[in-house]
Formats: structure tokens, sequence, C-alpha cells
């Protein structure tokens, strides 16, 4: 059968076989968690709770009124310690609520309604937001915002994202094997919110055992879900390349999936939804990847949100002396940490550990070679988009662009002289976002 795909794209080494043949372990609750109030993209949460409150596990403890936001939930019963700032794996210090577990699980659950097939979409939009829903795949945009489209945007098709596209992280490939009900559960529960008939799954082939195994659960079940297994190829997982690999739809220049009438979701987040709505549990945990050579023993860990890296690292035996970076997420999209305090968010996939001493961070002259205008899927000039960014060229960078960036990286993977492409285009994204914003 011929596999679909994308236009262009990278084929960096996968590495997935650290992990992905390794059943989930549940990491233990830990004694203390660091709740971000900013765990998503839109107005971070102000806190509504103080120093010494007694919190349940799932109990909500900050929010916003602003409609692009996500609420923030207690991930332990305990008590709060601290309401200050700290290290974010994002590079920034933000505001974070710090609680003290005091003894087992006391849950606060949603308030859900017995048979969700019943269930008013108004109804069941509502328990994702309350639920702190966010996407799990890495972005963090609040679900319920993805479920609401405008009324002009006519949504015809769901595609739920199995691709996985980053080298190492295999915390969806377990989940699509191991939670096999809940990713399909929650795919139905997207669907009826969503008002839309067609249903479709993006697997890459590297991952052949959960395309049978979610083929036969399918087969048994009532739901009608077409499973569509896809080229491995970087970055299969971006949400336009998606669409154009199982679709043949374009996102247009500056455009999201809803102007071609989808709405995609990664699998974490549809076995989040199910959670929530069947069983009333808000997001307070996740699977997350530790991966790569420079930790000890590679796992998967079922996660409570908050908790700190170190403890993630120390489970699996603790990093090698030879270290040269951890990463959050992959090596591709990741963001480099050093300090392993900071607490897991809800858009940690993966720690990944490498020993990797090829990258010394020395950059040489573009030679002109136009390797990373062939690897580009989007079919940008990413060395013009950088050195616009490095000159602060900002109008030129529009016309050239930059916002259509899908930050995977793969100019910068590939670029002989090793040139920081994607952290230059990062950067002018920011800026021309804000001139943007500032003339409209
Ligand atoms: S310019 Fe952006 S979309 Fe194109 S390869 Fe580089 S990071 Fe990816
Ligand atoms: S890959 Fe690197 S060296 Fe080659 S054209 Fe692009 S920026 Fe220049």
């Amino acid at each position: 059968m011929k596999l679909l795909s994308f236009k262009k794209g990278i084929h960096p080494k996968e590495f997935k076989y650290f992990t992905c043949n390794k059943q989930t372990e549940v990491l233990s609750i830990p004694d203390e968690v660091c709740i971000p109030l900013q765990q998503h993209i839109g107005a971070p949460c102000n806190p509504i709770v103080e120093k010494g409150d007694e919190v349940k596990t799932g109990q909500i403890i900050g929010r916003s009124e602003s409609f692009v936001s996500s609420p923030v939930h207690s991930t332990v019963t305990g008590k709060i310690k601290t309401i200050d700032s700290y290290l974010h794996p994002a590079g920034t210090k933000t505001q974070m609520i710090k609680i003290q577990r005091t003894g087992d699980d006391d849950w606060q659950l949603l308030d859900v309604p017995k048979n969700w097939q019943l269930a008013s979409t108004d109804e069941l939009k509502s328990i994702v937001n309350e639920a702190g829903i966010v996407g799990l795949g890495g972005a963090a945009f609040p679900t319920h915002i993805k479920l609401a489209p405008p009324e002009e945007k006519k949504i015809d098709s769901f595609i739920l994202n199995g691709c996985e596209c980053e080298p190492f992280l295999t915390s969806d490939h377990r989940a699509m094997l191991e939670m096999t009900d809940e990713v399909l559960d929650g795919m139905a529960i997207i669907m009826k919110v969503l008002g839309v008939k067609k249903g479709y799954i993006g697997i890459e082939n590297n991952k052949p055992d959960a395309i049978s195994q979610i083929t036969r659960k399918i087969q048994k079940s009532d739901y009608n879900f077409t499973v569509i297994p896809l080229k491995v190829k970087y970055p299969q997982g971006a949400e336009k390349m998606l669409i154009e690999a199982v679709l043949k739809r374009k996102v247009p220049t500056g455009g999201l999936p809803m102007d071609v009438g989808v709405v995609v979701n990664n699998v974490g987040t549809a076995i989040a939804v199910a959670n929530a709505v069947i069983d009333g549990k808000p997001l307070v945990e996740r699977i997350v990847t530790v991966s790569g050579d420079g930790v000890t023993e590679p796992k998967n860990l079922m996660t409570r949100i908050g908790t700190s890296f170190q403890k993630l690292i120390d489970e699996c035996g603790g990093l090698k002396e030879e270290t040269t970076t951890v990463y959050m997420g992959g090596p591709m999209m990741g963001i480099s940490q050093w300090d392993l305090s900071v607490p897991v968010v809800k858009a940690t996939s993966g720690i990944v550990c490498r020993t990797d001493k090829s990258t010394n961070g020395t950059s040489y002259p573009c030679i002109q070679c136009g390797t990373c205008v062939s690897a580009c899927p989007m079919f940008l000039l990413p060395t013009k988009l950088a050195r616009y960014s490095e000159h602060k060229l900002l109008e030129e960078a529009n016309k050239t662009g930059i916002l259509n960036c899908v930050e995977c990286g793969s100019c910068a993977f590939v670029c002989p002289s090793n040139i920081p492409l994607v952290q230059w285009i990062r950067i002018g994204k920011l800026k021309v976002g804000e001139m943007v914003r500032s003339k409209n």
C-alpha cells in the first residue's frame, strides 16, 4: 500500500528503540509539586488559593477570566506551601504554586453526565474547559477553544494525530497500545462536540503494532474511524503536514486548520478528554518519555504535573557522566534545560538526555548550499528569514512568510554550517507577530 505524506521534510534517526517496547510505569506521587500558572497558550491563570490552604487532587487552584486560557489544578492532596516565581522549563521565571503533599489522593472530581452520548455539546465543552485540557502534543493550545470554532468555519473532518514524529518520543505510541479505549472514546467525544462524521487517525508507519491494535479495536466497536498509515518523515506530526498528507488540503498562509474545515488533536489530548468526560478527572497527569543515551534506564512514566524533572531522571537511574544536554521534548523542537528542578508541565511529552558532543555551538558562514530550502516543509527560505530576523528587518521577514514557519527545526538540522536558523526564525516570528498585532 502506498503510504501518504507531505512534500519535502527530512529523515532524522528515530531512536525510538530506547522505550517503544516498554510498558508505561506509574511514577510514585511526589511529596511536593510545583504547578505553573501558565501551562498553555493564552492568558496566565491567577491563583485562587492562598498559602496554608488545604487542597484536594483535581481541585482548581488557578484560573483566568480570559477566553484563551485554561485552568490549572492541584495534582496532589496537600497544603499550599508557597506562591512565588520559579524557573519554568520554557526558560523563564513564572508564577507557580508549590504544594506539600499531606497524604493519599482525596479527589475533587468534575460533575459529569451518566452517559456522555446523551449530553449536550455545551455541557461537554464546559467539562473539557473545567478539566484544564490543552494540546498535549507540545503546543498546549486550550482544547475547549479548538472545540468551539466560529460559526462561519464549517468543520467536516477531525484528525487524531498519532504521528509522534520527534526522535526518541514514544509516549503517544505507548498510549495508543495501552489506552486504546480511552483514545477512541476521547476521539468520539471530540467529534460529537464538533458535529463531524469523518474521523481519521494518522499514524506513522514505524508503529505497526499501534496501527493494527487501533484498527482491530475500531472493527469491534461502533466507531466508524479510518486509520491512515503515514510515511515516516519529519515533521509528519505538524498539523499542516498531517492535513496535507491525510486530506490533501493546504492550510492557507497565516491560516489555521479550521480554515480548511479540519480540527486536529493529539492522542494524549483525546485520552485527557475521555478521562474528564467519562470519569470526571481533570488533567493532573500525563505520560512522559524519559529517553536518550544520556540516561541510565530510559522509560515511559505516568507522571503528575508539577513533579520535578530530577525525580523522573532519578527514577530512570540518573544521568550518565558523559551527558551533555537535557531537553524538554525531542531534540528537533525541544528546549534545552540547565536546571532539573523545573516541573513537568502539561506540554512535557518527553525529557531527552543526550551525550552528543558533535554540536559545540560553533556556527560557520552560510555556503549557499540550499539544503535548508530543500528541507523546509513550508516551502520557505530559512536562510533569508534567519538573516532578516538577525538584522531586525521585520517587514521583509513578514513578506517572506516568517509567520508560516512551523518551527520544526528541519532547516537547522540539515545546515552544514550549523547556523541556528530556527532559533533566529523563532525570535523573528515573535517580533513580526507583535508588529502585525500592533497595526491591527
Ligand atoms: S523555516 Fe520553519 S518550517 Fe521551514 S524548516 Fe525551518 S523551522 Fe521548519
Ligand atoms: S543549509 Fe545552511 S549553509 Fe546551506 S544555504 Fe541553508 S543556511 Fe546556508
